[in-house]
């Protein structure tokens, strides 16, 4: 089976995502979330404003809403121009994304590119209708923004990013604050796109959620970030558009890539790197930042890399997030539509900012994480979620439902689900039960036995290396505390003579 089909079956089977409204046969690109995926997507929405609201005093979250009133969005250019090229079957009249189409057959991009060059790309390598063989001729571009009426009159637009709610809250925002740049707003919500050909699960969505900050500052300042010093030397891993031919990813300094970038920009790109890196725990040989060609990047965005993880069930690279510098473009818009002047005072003169955006979709980066710590061997498979982020932090067992065991783990699961998210589970063999959670990512199992009783004491088991030993009940929350931020097992606790479980 290919690992796209496993993740999906997994996720049906256990919980994390199935196709939404399936009960009246779905609805293509829309994903409900199961207990599983919600308790993972909120653990990596909650890692990613501990992290990116860490960077600065002056970084916040709101929450806009999804509707937003038309003219914000005739005002970003997304009634006009957020448009995909979209091509049509003569026979069987089936509409395909023009460029994705050519680029599952072909096996090279072709973002950005002219819709006289696609029609002539398809002619020339005789592309036909991927659903019945039929000739694909008509080409055009289709609007990817969800229009909704409110009441009968009032049109309004779903968000088609969550960035626009930043901007027209900036100038409130600015106010109530501490009336300073830079000044970084962060959303992390829904947005929806009438996609002509989702695909890939999570990976290509018609609703999904993005987390993205907007950082707002003085343009005269873009050579400058005070923290640059703590990560000149720091290796960013780069894929300039001068590379395409050979394919290669370079591992150059912040310092190095400042001749071709702003410190601003280049700050915090390590930043983002960081968060792979160090929270995320992608391996550092399948991450890049993909800088694009003048043909490729959103024509607002003055320097545009997106951020790609290399994933095998898609056979490449995937943007799972990007790093763009979108000038004042979005604030002058604004100010033009609205006739609302949005400049700010500060640092002694009247300017309108600039706007760096760091952009990250969050269901890419799930399907990526379920991806990556999908693991099989001969005898089980499981996730190996970096702990933090595993959609439970334990599970708790009883080894058997009787003398006393059962009462005793529900003890224990009382005194731990006070400060962690448990599952608790006393139904089928101990070693079924270490399977299922294995299964489901569950990184530290807690089982309470007949020596329990006696010594007041329980087994840890590790998800990974299946390896347990014994720790006293009174030190379980610390003992899971230090595990989560990645003690290994050996020093929490005594070895175990002989582990149960895991050979059945
Ligand atoms: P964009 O505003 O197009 O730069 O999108 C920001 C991020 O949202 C991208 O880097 C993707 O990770 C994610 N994204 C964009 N479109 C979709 C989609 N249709 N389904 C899921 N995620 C998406």
């Amino acid at each position: 089976m290919q690992k796209e089909n496993k993740i999906e079956e997994i996720s049906r089977r256990r919980g994390f995502f199935w196709t939404s409204s399936e009960i009246y046969g779905g609805l293509s690109g829309f994903y409900d979330y199961a207990h599983l995926g919600t308790a993972l997507k909120n653990k990596w929405e909650n890692i990613w404003r501990k992290f990116f609201l860490g960077l600065d005093d002056n970084f916040f979250e709101i929450s806009p809403t999804e509707i937003m009133h038309e003219k914000v969005w005739q005002a970003s250019g997304h009634v006009e121009s957020f448009v995909d090229p979209v091509v049509k079957c003569k026979k069987c009249g089936n509409v395909e994304r023009a460029d994705k189409l050519l680029e599952e057959h072909l096996k090279e991009s072709f973002e950005g590119i002219s819709l006289n060059d696609l029609a002539e790309v398809i002619k020339k390598n005789n592309v036909k209708c991927p659903k019945c063989k039929g000739p694909l001729e008509e080409i055009g571009v289709l609007n990817l923004m969800f229009p909704v009426m409110i009441g009968n009159d009032v049109k309004a637009y779903l968000r088609g990013e969550t960035a626009q709610g930043a901007y027209v809250n900036f100038n409130r925002e600015f106010e109530c604050l501490r009336k300073k740049l830079p000044l970084g707003l962060a959303i992390i919500g829904r947005a929806y796109r009438n996609e002509i050909s989702p695909r890939n699960l999570l990976i290509r969505m018609r609703e999904f959620t993005q987390a993205e900050l907007q950082i707002f500052f003085d343009s005269e300042k873009i050579e400058q970030h005070s923290k640059f010093a703590e990560i000149k030397n720091y290796k960013l891993h780069v894929y300039p558009t001068k590379n395409r031919d050979d394919n290669k990813t370079n591992q150059v300094t912040c310092e190095e890539m400042t001749k071709h970038l702003p410190e601003f920009y280049v700050f915090h790109m390590a930043k983002v790197q960081q968060f792979f890196f160090d929270v995320l725990k992608i391996p550092k040989e399948i991450f890049r930042f993909k800088e694009l060609s003048d043909e490729e990047k959103a024509f607002y965005n003055k320097y545009h890399w997106d951020i790609e993880i290399k994933l095998e069930s898609l056979g490449g690279f995937v943007e799972v997030g990007g790093v763009h510098y979108r000038t004042d473009h979005d604030l002058s818009g604004h100010q033009k539509f609205s006739k609302q002047d949005l400049s700010v005072f500060a640092d002694n003169k009247r300017l309108v900012p600039h706007v760096l955006e760091l952009s990250f979709g969050v269901d890419r980066n799930i399907y990526a994480l379920l991806e990556l710590s999908y693991k099989e061997d001969k005898e089980r498979t499981f996730f190996a979620f970096p702990r933090a982020l595993s959609p439970f932090d334990c599970a708790v067992f009883p080894l058997v439902n009787k003398d006393g065991l059962d009462k005793k783990a529900e003890e224990i699961k009382a005194l731990m689900k006070q400060r962690f998210s448990v599952f608790y589970d006393d139904s089928g063999s101990i070693g079924r039960r270490y399977r299922r959670m294995d299964e489901i990512g569950v990184p530290l199992s807690v089982t309470c036995d007949h020596q329990t009783l006696d010594d007041k004491t329980v087994t840890i088991r590790d998800r990974d290396t299946m390896k347990q030993v014994r720790v006293k009940i009174t030190n379980l929350n610390e003992v899971l505390q230090r595990f989560l931020e990645g003690e290994e097992l050996e020093s929490l606790g005594v070895p175990v003579k002989k582990f149960i479980g895991n050979d059945e």
